[in-house]
């Protein structure tokens, strides 16, 4: 995209969030790349060492070798010591601003409650990696207590209380979405003015519905990801770039905008 027409391009979404009293902000991997995590589609990184399709619920759960292997991939991504970027950093931002209802996220890596969300506007369509969980008694352990017991050399962890089968708290490929967040992630959707869908291929569903639900509704999207995604002739503005820089940009004209309509 040519330099002139990017920035009116994101002159457009600083507009577009100026105007609106409601933003839901939908995020995918994408957003996240610049924090170290590679995403699904882009070459390279741990993705290629371990394919996520390889451990599906049932086979997790059907197949200590399976769950053995599911256990050294929770801690091929250093989850604990990855940092939010400046596009994590813009949506707080955002949100301070009193324009964010909620962010959705198909993220598992909890970046935007560390970036300085508040949590319960934070919605994990996928779970999180930060927790443990029992299948079978719902106990729940932070990360880092597992990741001991892995270091004192427990290859497949069992629940201490009831020997359940213990998982990340991430929704495996073949498992059911939280029904819970699912519904309310579907009802913000529906009641939102302006969706910012950032770094998402928006090819997962049902994830990918959401953006579908708020046009839906009468609501004006926008895209901000690397590629094209199938959802970019639904949207009002689309710009191809990189999360961070593109939000940056959005946020100072948004600021700009803001304080010469209070002058
Ligand atoms: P995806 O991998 O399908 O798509 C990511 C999109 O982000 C791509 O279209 C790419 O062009 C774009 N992108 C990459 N870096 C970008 C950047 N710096 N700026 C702008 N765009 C960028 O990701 P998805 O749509 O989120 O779906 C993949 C699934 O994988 C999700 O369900 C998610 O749970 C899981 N996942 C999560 C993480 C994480 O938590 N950080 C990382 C990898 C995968």
């Amino acid at each position: 995209m040519k330099k002139d027409a990017l920035e009116a391009q994101i002159e457009k979404i600083a507009d577009l969030i100026i105007q609106s009293g409601s933003i839901i902000v939908f995020t995918g991997a994408g957003i996240s790349t610049e924090s170290g995590i590679p995403d699904f589609r882009s070459p390279g990184g741990v993705w290629t060492k371990f394919d996520p399709r390889e451990f599906t619920y049932q086979r997790f759960v059907g197949d200590i070798e399976v769950r053995r292997k599911a256990w050294q991939f929770f801690r091929a991504i250093p989850w604990t010591e990855v940092k939010p970027n400046r596009a994590h950093f813009a949506v707080v931002e955002l949100e301070k601003m009193g324009k964010v209802d909620c962010i959705i996220t198909q993220n598992i890596d909890g970046l935007h409650q560390m970036a300085g969300n508040t949590a319960t506007r934070v919605i994990e369509l996928h779970g999180t990696t930060r927790f443990v969980h029992c299948l079978k008694c719902g106990k729940r352990w932070p990360r880092d207590e597992i990741e001991q017991w892995l270091d004192q050399g427990i290859e497949v962890p069992m629940c201490d209380d009831c020997g359940g089968i213990m998982k990340s708290a991430t929704i495996s490929f073949g498992q059911s979405m939280p029904l819970e967040e699912t519904r309310e992630a579907e009802q913000r959707s529906r009641q939102c003015d302006l969706c910012i869908v950032i770094g998402s291929s928006l090819v997962v569903y049902p994830a990918a519905h959401m953006p579908v639900y708020a046009v839906q509704s009468g609501a004006k999207l926008v895209i901000i990801n690397r590629d094209p995604t199938p959802l970019d002739s639904a949207a009002s503005v689309v710009v191809n770039a990189g999360a961070g820089e593109t939000m940056v940009k959005v946020l100072e004209i948004v600021k700009a905008k803001a304080a010469s309509i209070r002058n």
